[in-house]
């Protein structure tokens, strides 16, 4: 294996490494694989980039990997400049997944092949392969876990109070997580066991984006949990708040500690997605109910064997054919499961497995 060379960056244009020897027609080792990444704002794509690198530089590929700070342009200059550079393949967590058609098709018309990571790539023929969690499992998770424990949080008078919000209208799995929580939770809203005292309960799944946090931002809400506190609140209690990550539930804890909620006593059920480190100490001071978490290093591995199989022309693994259409054609996907972790299994689940260190959660 000859000089491997990873290049990380948020800047723009120009920013990724020549690549170094030579690459042989067909697919040969050592051949560049570019990297894209939405933002190193949060802390799973930064687990994901620096695990994927690790992967195919012991797979003996060349990376550039690139973080586009959240801006879809940013990302499209960064993958023009892969292609530009010679990558075979690229693998790109896009931003806004509506927003990178005219890249793609200078990619296909290169011979260059393209997974979308863990979110879908929309309206483009020019996306091989999808590889992801399951992305409505996660909701489900999220809708079952209320269910299951919604009774232990109810008011005095019985009354259940539960705050929904999903996540950035541009994600394409945010679509997905919405729908696998509402379908569980909706009907208990429509039935009156739940009530929304903020009146921000979507009729219909397609109506998610109403209640959508754009690019996901803890702060956002948190200004947005604070709104509905101080208008709909006086003399009320929040029970439950369906997060579908950990950024957002951040932000919702943040609200509501400033709200003088105190945990042991009124402190909401709020789930989460991503088991971040500061998601999971805050499961463990009972801030925070449940994470999904996805095992992102699953997801890298699947992900470095699907590369080098495009490379070496062999059949790509997929075990979903069906779910992923992109509006122009139904993606190949492999999906991974994701899986729920509370105070009671951070240690089997995310220390035992090596994903955290105890000294990490100060256990
Ligand atoms: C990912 C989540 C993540 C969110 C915000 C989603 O597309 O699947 O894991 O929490 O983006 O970055």
């Amino acid at each position: 294996v000859g000089a491997l060379s990873a290049c990380s960056s948020e800047r723009g244009g120009g920013t990724s490494p020549a690549p170094t020897g030579t690459t042989g027609g067909g697919g040969a080792a050592g051949a560049l694989i570019g990297i894209a990444m939405p933002t190193k704002s949060l802390e799973r794509w930064n687990r994901d980039g620096a695990h994927l690198v690790e992967l195919l530089e012991k797979a003996g590929y060349k990376t550039s990997l690139q973080y586009a700070d959240n801006k879809q342009d940013q990302q499209n200059n960064q993958v023009q400049n892969m292609i530009n550079d010679g990558a075979k393949v690229l693998v790109i967590a896009s931003i806004d997944g509506t927003a990178l058609g005219p890249v793609l098709t200078a990619a296909a018309s290169a011979g260059v092949k393209v997974i979308a990571y863990d979110r879908l790539i929309n309206g483009s023929k020019d996306v091989d392969y999808y590889a992801t969690f399951d992305n409505y499992k996660v909701g489900q998770l999220q809708g079952q876990f209320i269910l299951d424990n919604a009774d232990k949080y109810k008011g005095a008078d019985g009354t259940i109070n539960l705050e929904p919000f999903a996540g950035s209208p541009d994600d394409n799995n945010a679509k997905f997580f919405f729908s696998g929580a509402w379908d569980l939770v909706g009907p208990e809203v429509a039935s009156g066991k739940f009530a929304v005292p903020s009146g921000k309960a979507p009729k219909t799944n397609e109506e998610w984006t109403t209640i959508g946090i754009q690019a996901w931002k803890s702060e956002t809400a948190q200004s947005e949990m604070e709104n509905r506190l101080n208008s709909f609140y006086a003399g009320k209690k929040v029970n439950i708040v369906l997060s579908p990550n950990d950024s957002l539930a951040l932000g919702i804890e943040q609200a509501l500690d400033g709200a003088g909620y105190k945990v042991g006593t009124d402190w909401p059920l709020v789930t989460g997605q991503d088991a971040d480190l500061a998601n999971v100490k805050a499961i463990l001071d009972g801030k925070q109910s449940m994470t999904v978490w996805k095992d992102t290093r699953k997801l890298g591995e699947q992900v470095a064997t699907m590369v080098d199989q495009l490379i070496k022309g062999e059949t790509v693994s997929v075990n979903d054919e069906k779910t992923y259409d992109n509006g122009v054609k139904v993606v190949p996907t492999y999906l991974v499961e994701p899986e729920v972790v509370t105070k009671d299994n951070v240690q089997s689940a995310l220390v035992d497995s090596g994903f955290y260190k105890a000294s990490d959660l100060g256990l």
